[in-house]
């Protein structure tokens, strides 16, 4: 038989009536995975719960790569579909029960949901009749209803489906479903999951990524993009935009004081950044930042940046500490590229003694003073339209 995986769905689950637009979406994001990493398969809806028809074995694994990266769905799992017939059932759960116990599960308990009342058991004489046909041909699995190490789940609804083994998924809602934000990528740790855990908040995303050639190397900027297609894999796709800040790096250290270098490079990055999101349609700038992390993370700093924000400023990560992030990094699969050793423009110009607790005021003054984005034809317009922009992360 072809393999089915059933997916539950997660939070939009609540959204009342709003949750028919959510599903859709959800829906949208699932097919075009599907499309690259399972050719062939069918997506079908039914009261709550989303099937995937695979069309052969090779398939089923290939959506079930991609579905660890699908937002908005609480688990799958790969279900046996049966007619709803107790024997047929139970012999289901037979097979499902000689599978846990291959895969080393000492216990189980079985649970039902007999949404369609007319099958002559109901969900408690289900879990009894199944658990003593697991038990009969596989008297090694105990039955703990408290503390199982697996579980088979028995749904009769237009037909009977059963399932072991159900994987979790990230939850959340699915992007795409909650407007459209504008990410600051760096080629580090930080900011990739960001983007991740926006995107599992609905977001769909572009990026910008600021580099200064000569001083920052093209590997620099593989690095990134790479980070953009992993984070575009959740996100459903990303549009790269890459600016060169070379000039207008050159020209803070120039003419600024050197422990404001840092902090005036930011606040240029913002005020490129707003520029594109008008393009984007992006309702809001993302960043990697997390409160006095750096220098230039003081909460008196990040006022200072955020000062040439011209909307708000999504920080995911403001209250979580680096390990944590590290942990979330290795998660969404960003970990090992964010490490590769390419330095990006921050950390080359890096002032020595940079200022710790900034003032907005003084801040303003001194960018405004370097007359970056006063007229259209200023280095800061310059540097965004020449912007190179990079497809990232999209399926097919
Ligand atoms: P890490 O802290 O892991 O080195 P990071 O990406 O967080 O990497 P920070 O120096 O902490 O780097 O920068 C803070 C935030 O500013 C980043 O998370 C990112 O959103 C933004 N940012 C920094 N440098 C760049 C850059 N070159 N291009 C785009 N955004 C950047
Ligand atoms: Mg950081």
């Amino acid at each position: 038989m072809a393999p089915i995986i059933l997916i539950k769905m997660g939070e939009l689950t609540l959204k009342g009536g709003n949750r028919e637009g959510f599903e859709l979406i959800l829906r949208r994001n699932l097919v075009s995975m599907l499309r690259s990493h399972s050719p062939g398969s069918r997506v079908e809806s039914r009261s709550g719960r989303i099937y995937i028809h695979c069309a052969s074995e090779k398939g089923a694994e290939g959506a079930e790569e991609t579905l660890s990266r699908l937002m908005g769905i609480s688990g799958w799992a790969r279900a046996r579909k049966t007619g709803k017939i107790v024997d047929k059932v139970l012999d289901a759960c037979v097979e499902e029960g000689k599978k846990i116990f291959a895969s080393g599960a000492k216990s189980f308990k079985v649970e039902a949901r007999r949404a369609d009342k007319s099958f002559p058991l109901n969900s408690y004489e289900i879990c009894c009749a199944a658990g003593d046909a697991v038990r009969r041909e596989t008297p090694e699995l105990r039955v703990d209803v408290k503390n199982p190490e697996a579980v088979i789940s028995v749904e009769i609804r237009e037909r009977a489906y059963i399932y072991g083994a159900e994987k979790k998924g990230r939850r959340g809602l699915p992007a795409g479903s909650a407007g459209r934000g504008l990410l600051l990528l760096s080629g580090g740790i930080d900011s990739p999951v960001a983007g991740c855990l926006m995107a599992g908040r609905g977001m769909g995303l572009d990026a910008v990524y600021f580099h200064t050639p000569p001083y920052t190397s093209q590997e620099a900027l593989d690095k990134t993009i790479r980070l953009a297609d992993i984070t575009g894999s959740y996100a459903m796709g990303i549009r790269l935009y890459i600016v060169d800040l070379a000039e207008i790096q050159k020209q803070i250290k120039e003419k600024c004081p050197d422990g404001w270098s840092t902090v005036l490079l930011r606040m240029a990055m913002m005020d490129a950044a707003s520029i594109i999101a008008l393009k984007t349609r992006a309702k809001c700038l993302i960043t990697g930042e997390s409160l006095s992390q750096v220098a230039s993370q003081t909460i008196e700093n990040l006022h200072c940046t955020e000062s040439r924000a011209r909307l708000p400023v999504l920080r995911p990560l403001i209250g979580i500490d680096k390990e944590a992030i590290t942990v979330m990094a290795k998660d969404f699969g960003t970990y090992e590229t964010s490490i590769l050793p390419h330095a990006d423009c921050c950390v080359l110009f890096r002032p020595i003694h940079p200022v710790l607790r900034g003032k907005v005021e003084e801040a303003k003054a001194l960018y405004e003073a370097l007359g970056l984005a006063k007229s259209e034809t200023d280095l800061l317009f310059h540097a965004v339209k020449t912007a190179e922009v990079k497809k990232c992360g999209y399926y097919k």
